[in-house]
C-alpha cells in the first residue's frame, strides 16, 4: 500500500490530511471498506441481501449440476422425480464419501468443485430414495 519510501506524514501531505487520517483509511482498507461500507455492511438490510445473493448462488449451482448430470431433464434419472430438494449427485462408480473428504467439500461447495472443474463425467443425477436403494443394493 504504502509506496517505497514514503512515510504516513509524506502520504498526509501529499493528500492534505492529517497522518492520523492516513493510518485510520489504512486500518479501513485493511478491514474491507470505508468506515461508512464497514458501518453498512453491518445492518440487517446488507446481511439479508448478502444472505438471499448467497442463496440464489448456491441454487443456481444445483440447478446447473443436477440438469448437466440428468441429460437436461434436472430430474432423477431413475425414476423422473423432479423436486430440486429431493435431487443429488452421485458418484456413478461409488465411493462418494471418501471422494467428498478427499476434496474436502459436500453439498453447495461439491457443486461448486464440479462446475471449477468442467463438469467432469462419473456423476449422475438421482434422487435419494434411488441413492438409498443404489446403497442398499451394493
Ligand atoms: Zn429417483
Amino acid at each position: 500500500m504504502r509506496a517505497e519510501g514514503a512515510t504516513y506524514q509524506a502520504i498526509a501531505d501529499t493528500f492534505a490530511v492529517t497522518r492520523q487520517r492516513v493510518i485510520q483509511k489504512i486500518a479501513e482498507l485493511r478491514e474491507g471498506g470505508t468506515r461508512r461500507t464497514l458501518k453498512y455492511n453491518a445492518t440487517d438490510r446488507a446481511r439479508d441481501l448478502k444472505r438471499d445473493y448467497s442463496k440464489r448462488k448456491r441454487q443456481e449451482r444445483k440447478a446447473l449440476v443436477i440438469a448437466h448430470y440428468s441429460d437436461g431433464t434436472s430430474a432423477c434419472i431413475k425414476c423422473g422425480e423432479d423436486r430440486t430438494a429431493c435431487l443429488s449427485i452421485d458418484h456413478i462408480n461409488g465411493g462418494g464419501h471418501a471422494h467428498l473428504r478427499q476434496i474436502g467439500k459436500a453439498g453447495s461447495s461439491f457443486y461448486e468443485w464440479l462446475i471449477k472443474n468442467d463438469l467432469p463425467e462419473g456423476y449422475q443425477t438421482l434422487c435419494m430414495n434411488c441413492q438409498w436403494i443404489k446403497n442398499a443394493e451394493q
